[in-house]
């Protein structure tokens, strides 16, 4: 009802009145009212004129689902935290109990953010964005891993229409500028011998930081540092769930082989050498492709070797790309 009455303020040139906006939604004028107060309290500018009626003038920087659907072609589930462990946590407590095969989790703050192999996430909250993807795909398995490509394409894609910059894939999934990181992503699987569970991917981006300190300093960057501007999060968000629910569309109705092409032309890392580290071990080689499982292919000196993501770190040959 939020997101609704909210659309017809942020259409209207001139003030709208209760009875309008309670004639138009079919709820009384104090349902109205009590939507108004509420959206006030989060940090909406709504003016009241006298006799006229309700003026909206600014929405919060908050990712509350009434804020994110405004900008979504159809109103998607989003369950917000003011502030949780971490978003894939929730998210898979959550995937048990909704039946959706397509939903969002989001915080403003994350207090125990996760990347890969156990190592943490940085995120301060207002800057970034943290959310989790969960998905409920009829596939089995085998075909979990493109799910990973399809998030970073759409992240990808995202940030393209945001702030017209074309960034790159860091095998598997993280996002990068250069050779820094703008997102990680996490995936975490449940699922039987044939048939996938659900999937929570963890997608964290750097959004609104001006600098970052320790030792992510040399290598993080956020969407503010790459475009000078400061960027709407409510309005990333919205597009990042667009564009990862396109890309996952494709993923369920075409798998790999359609994500491939796309995948190919992000990499980061394609046709070029790389080093990969595999526990103690470690491998020099060219990036030649990647398997119809997602798995890295590289061409070393031995011949031909692949990874499965998950278990290995991926680093340019001077850089960290
Ligand atoms: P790597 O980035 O080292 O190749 P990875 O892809 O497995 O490994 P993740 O598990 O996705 O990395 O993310 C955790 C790592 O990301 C941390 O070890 C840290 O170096 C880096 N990191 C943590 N927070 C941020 C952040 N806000 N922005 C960029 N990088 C970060």
């Amino acid at each position: 009802m939020k997101t609704e009455i909210l659309k017809i303020l942020l259409e209207a040139t001139e003030a709208v009145s209760g009875e309008e906006i309670s004639k138009q939604l079919d709820v009384s004028r104090a349902g109205v009212w009590k939507h108004i107060q509420a959206l006030k309290e989060d940090g909406c500018i709504i003016e009241a004129q006298t006799n006229r009626g309700y003026k909206l003038h600014a929405l919060p920087d908050l990712l509350k689902p009434e804020y994110v659907n405004l900008y979504l072609p159809e109103e998607e589930l989003i369950i917000w935290y003011q502030e949780t462990d971490s978003t894939n946590t929730q998210g898979k407590m959550l995937a048990k109990k909704k039946k959706e095969e397509f939903f969002v989790v989001l915080a403003e703050h994350q207090s125990g953010g996760k990347g890969r192999l156990g190592r943490a996430w940085v995120s301060n909250p207002g800057e970034a964005i943290q959310m989790s993807f969960v998905v409920k795909p009829l596939l089995p398995p085998s075909k979990a891993p493109a799910l990973n490509f399809a998030i970073a394409l759409g992240v990808c894609e995202a940030v393209q229409e945001m702030c017209s910059v074309d960034v790159k894939i860091k095998w598997p999934n993280d996002v990068v500028f250069g050779a820094k990181k703008l997102c990680g992503i996490l995936t975490e699987m449940s699922a039987d011998m044939d048939k996938v569970d659900y999937l929570v991917s963890g997608v964290g981006v750097n959004v609104n930081q001006q600098s970052f300190a320790g030792e992510i300093e040399q290598r993080a960057v956020s969407l503010r540092m790459i475009a000078g501007d400061a960027v709407d999060r409510v309005k990333m968000c919205a597009a990042l769930i667009k564009h990862v629910k396109s890309m996952y569309n494709c993923y369920v109705e075409g798998g790999m082989e359609a994500l491939m092409p796309l995948y190919m032309k992000r990499s980061a890392i394609l046709n070029s050498e790389i080093t990969v580290s595999c526990g103690e071990e470690r491998y020099t080689g060219v990036c030649t492709g990647f398997g119809e499982n997602g798995e890295l292919i590289i061409k070393t000196q031995n011949g031909e070797r692949s990874f499965l993501a998950g278990e290995v770190s991926v680093r340019g040959m001077k850089d960290y790309v």
